[in-house]
């Protein structure tokens, strides 16, 4: 198992890039899924919160399901924000998000059982191959801003263990329409009523929202058991502060679901000690407490990312109209804009064609100094050319002089 794991393809573009930093060359790193915390620090209340948590000595391990404080908070702040009920024994705490999607997969996938996950997606075919699953890729298209169709997901749903879904979604920052989510929680309980029938096991929903506090106003986030509640029974909920409070590395997770998985997840998460910090979780417990502070943070912190996603877009649009082989999805928030750079066997100045996004990828790094990681990082067959860009660890000012680069790129190809 550990030798089939494949590598992180981002942190071996990061490799690429790092190289050439050495160099001397100012590269505009649109790759990585982080925050520059001198752009995009965590909130005072967080930075404070954990500091004196530490001081009064909140030093010791935390219960293995997460501290009383956090879990009650978390409680509150999905029943305020969300409009979601879940006591605290249905909520569990982690080391950010991940190991929570690990311990969902790992409590409830046994070795060969069916994992359906749209692509592009985010780490999935990872946490498949880590606990033996099947894996079941779903590839979606840019009509449908890369999310599945109801009736392709009901379709796959036969026979499946665990449906794997992100919204708003890791790579486009594209979310559910509330219809599409009805359609696919209404198969999800007609399947499994058919299964309870039938004396079989149900088929579960890992529902990862860690975007949702990052949308564009005017995208209104909609959840499984918030649209139809019977399918808080089978839906695994993933969240956590790492991207809407700009706290990677913080380590703060939480997930809510059916009390005897979360208690077998605890179980699971115990032994691998996957807690998050028994300080931050204190802090994280006051931060979300406080509705004005959250507030004021993601105001300021969606206008400027939102700023960031649109100066791209518009680079995008106005490469467009000149007659350049490129596209881009409307900004939707999270810190992703989805582009399409296809100029697909033309020539570049060196002489060698560009055939792949592959192709196109390394030759932007070196003739636009623009670093952006294609589809095919999250599990994409078909190579259209498109590509995630992010924008949490650049500046507006860093877009606005790689614009001018790409186009130079683009005019300087050849047929
Ligand atoms: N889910 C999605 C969709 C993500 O993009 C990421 C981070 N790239 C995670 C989960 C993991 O979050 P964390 O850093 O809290 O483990």
């Amino acid at each position: 198992m550990a030798r089939g794991l494949v590598g992180s393809e981002i942190l071996r573009i990061a490799a690429d890039i790092r190289a050439l930093r050495r160099e001397g060359r100012a590269i505009c790193d649109l790759t990585v899924g982080d925050f520059d915390p001198r752009q995009f620090p965590i909130p005072d209340r967080l930075r404070s919160g954990v500091v004196s948590a530490l001081e009064r000595g909140e030093t010791n391990y935390p219960p293995s399901n997460g501290v009383l404080e956090l879990r009650e908070s978390v409680r509150g702040f999905y029943a305020r924000e969300l409009g979601l009920d879940y006591p605290p024994e249905c909520v569990l705490i982690a080391g950010g998000a991940r190991p929570l999607l690990y311990g969902t997969f790992r409590a409830l996938v046994d070795p060969s059982e069916r994992v359906v996950y749209p692509v592009p997606s985010w780490n999935n075919n990872h946490y498949a191959h880590l606990v033996g699953a099947e894996g079941i890729a779903l590839p979606c298209d840019a009509a449908s801003g890369f999310l599945p169709r109801a009736e392709d997901l009901a379709r796959a749903l036969e026979g499946a263990r665990l449906v794997c879904l992100n919204s708003p979604l890791n790579p486009s920052g594209t979310s559910f329409e509330p219809g599409v989510l009805r359609g696919i929680c209404e198969a999800l309980v007609a399947e499994n009523r058919a299964r309870e029938r039938r004396g079989e096991r149900p088929a579960y929903l890992l529902y990862d929202q860690v975007y949702w506090m990052l949308q564009a106003s005017g995208h209104s986030h909609v959840t499984p058991p918030g649209l139809v509640p019977e399918t808080a029974r089978w839906t695994i909920l993933v969240d956590g502060i790492s991207k809407a409070f700009a706290a990677t590395g913080v380590r703060v997770g939480w997930a809510l679901g059916p009390a005897d998985l979360i208690e077998r997840m605890s179980a699971v998460l115990g032994h691998v000690g996957a807690w998050a910090p028994r300080a931050e979780q204190v802090a994280t417990a006051e931060l979300l407490d406080d509705a004005e502070a959250v507030r004021e943070h993601l105001a300021s912190f969606q206008e400027a990312i939102l700023a960031r996603l649109r100066r791209l877009h518009r680079g995008f649009t106005d490469l467009r109209a000149e007659g350049f082989a490129v596209d881009a999805l409307e900004p939707a928030g999270t810190i992703y804009l989805a582009a399409r750079i296809h100029p697909f066997g033309r020539r570049t100045a060196q002489g060698s064609v560009l055939a792949t996004s592959e192709d196109v990828r390394r030759w932007l790094l070196g003739e636009a100094a623009l670093a952006i990681v294609p589809f095919q990082a999250f599990g994409v067959d078909r190579d259209e050319g498109w590509f995630r860009l992010s924008v949490g660890a650049v500046s507006e000012r860093e877009i606005e002089e790689a614009l001018p680069r790409l186009g130079s790129a683009l005019r300087s190809l050849r047929s």
